[in-house]
């Protein structure tokens, strides 16, 4: 089902970004011109289009959510921006290698509207790329990040239409066009769905916060209750954006992943989660008090067994990736579930660890082993030290002729570390599904 799904949007994908190249061929087309102006033309068309569709990738629809998962779009949304910007470049420098009076088309103030609105489409995209690599390194806020992301991509858009208009050739038939137009306006209403509709429709539903409670190692657990509905299934390990106050029209929304159970939450409507103090919003979130409104956009994810079937699994985490292994562990608790889980979490000192009483508690309730690894382990400590490695899990994997799936949640140089020593210990890729919580 994955497959098939995610093969048929690569497909879509595939036809949408290839279209202006067959619209351009229907007759009438400008006369023949040499390979290098054509190819220039056919790459600037394909990489205006990825930029389009780059707003719907990310507009969070469902369909596209939950056979792919949001941390993948969002990856491929990034490679897909790096192909998008050295197609676009490539344009603008095969036409001056063909014909190199065309260098000054790179001067933003000099030449036709037709050269000038093409280098500032094309600077806009470069500095978009720039701040979105450099954000951390610049001390740029998410927030700001957000917004100066959002309004060089429209503005890089609407100047690539407007070059295109003014250079002519292929778009000298209006209904060539109007075809683009419609695709770019296509793709880019999935930014109003995102910044409009899905917004609306999470303000229908509105939660109030039901407990605020301290945790270990700077987490807090944070409850929400459904205010005047019956509040909405998830899969455990699937996640949220949340924004608290009566204004979900706001930058100021996180993603968080329930950490709660599914099961519980199918019964009383209650969700909750596990938020570590990080930054401005998370550092607040210990004095948000009981009874605050609050708006959830998801379920979102496939980081989630219920999507990945297995005899059994094993759960790899690292500080507040515990939340969403708390989820699985709590849910299939609460099934019954007879099939065996490994937690292997790595934290920095055992007062640290959220949630080890009950976690301990949950082992003998269910099929659960856990196995911490502390890098400072207190005097006597005769549990796993050090960052999860090679040797460790070599060590720690059950010997059984099943195939267990591994979901692995942590900082990103601990994923990287943890996914490439399974494959050095023969765990198959297909069988590991990795949750990064560090997106941008
Ligand atoms: C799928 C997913 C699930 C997550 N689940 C949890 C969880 O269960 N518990 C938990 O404590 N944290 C979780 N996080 C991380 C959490 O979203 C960030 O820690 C939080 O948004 C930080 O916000 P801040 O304002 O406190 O810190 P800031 O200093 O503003 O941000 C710190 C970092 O968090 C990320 N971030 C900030 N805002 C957003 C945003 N709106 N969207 C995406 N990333 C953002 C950025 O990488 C940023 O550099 C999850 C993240 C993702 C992507």
């Amino acid at each position: 089902m994955f497959h098939v799904t995610a093969r048929a949007w690569l497909i879509a994908y595939l036809i949408l970004v290839t279209l202006p190249l067959w619209l351009m061929m229907i007759r009438p087309t400008p006369p023949a011109r040499p390979f290098l102006v054509e190819a220039s033309l056919a790459l600037g068309f394909v990489g205006l289009i990825q930029m389009a569709l780059q707003f719907a990738l990310i507009a969070r629809f469902r369909g596209l959510t939950a056979p792919l998962g949001i941390d993948t779009i969002l990856r491929h949304h990034r490679r897909i921006a790096a192909v998008a910007l050295l197609f676009v470049a490539a344009h603008p420098v095969m036409l001056a290698l063909h014909e190199p009076s065309l260098w000054a088309a790179f001067d933003p103030f000099g030449g036709s509207w037709a050269n000038r609105t093409g280098a500032w489409a094309l600077y806009g995209l470069v500095l978009l790329a720039l701040l979105s690599v450099g954000r951390k390194t610049l001390r740029l806020s998410y927030e700001a990040w957000r917004v100066s992301h959002a309004v060089l991509g429209i503005a890089t858009i609407v100047l690539a239409h407007v070059h295109l208009n003014l250079a002519g050739r292929y778009t000298d038939v209006l209904w060539k066009e109007l075809v683009l137009i419609a695709i770019t306006l296509l793709a880019v209403s999935g930014f109003a769905w995102l910044r409009l509709i899905r917004p609306a429709l999470a303000k229908r539903r509105p939660y109030r916060v039901a407990r605020v409670h301290e945790e270990a190692g700077d987490v807090w657990s944070v409850d929400l209750e459904p205010d005047g509905h019956d509040g909405w299934r998830f899969e455990p390990g699937q996640f949220a954006y949340l924004t608290l106050g009566p204004n979900p029209y706001t930058l100021d929304e996180h993603p968080f992943s329930f950490s709660t159970s599914g099961e519980r939450s199918a019964r009383d409507g209650r969700v909750g989660f596990a938020i570590k103090e990080l930054g401005d919003f998370t550092r607040r979130i210990g004095d948000v008090p009981v009874g605050t409104v609050a708006h959830l956009d998801g379920p979102h994810g496939s980081f989630t067994p219920d999507r990945h079937p297995a005899p059994g699994y094993v759960l790899i985490s690292g500080g507040i990736g515990i939340a969403p292994m708390l989820s699985k562990i709590r849910t299939l608790r609460d099934r019954g579930d007879p099939r065996p889980v490994l937690l292997i979490h790595g934290e920095k000192r055992l007062e640290d660890v959220p949630y080890l009483g009950e976690l301990r508690a949950l082992e003998r309730e269910m099929p659960l082993d856990l196995v911490l690894s502390l890098e400072e382990p207190p005097e006597g400590w005769d549990g796993e030290r050090g960052f999860i490695d090679e040797a460790m899990l070599r060590r720690l994997w059950p010997d059984e002729r099943f195939r267990r799936t591994v979901f692995v949640c942590g900082p990103n140089p601990m994923i990287s570390a943890v996914e490439s020593a399974l494959r050095r210990i023969g765990v198959p890729d297909e069988d590991v599904h990795a949750e990064r919580f560090d997106l941008v």
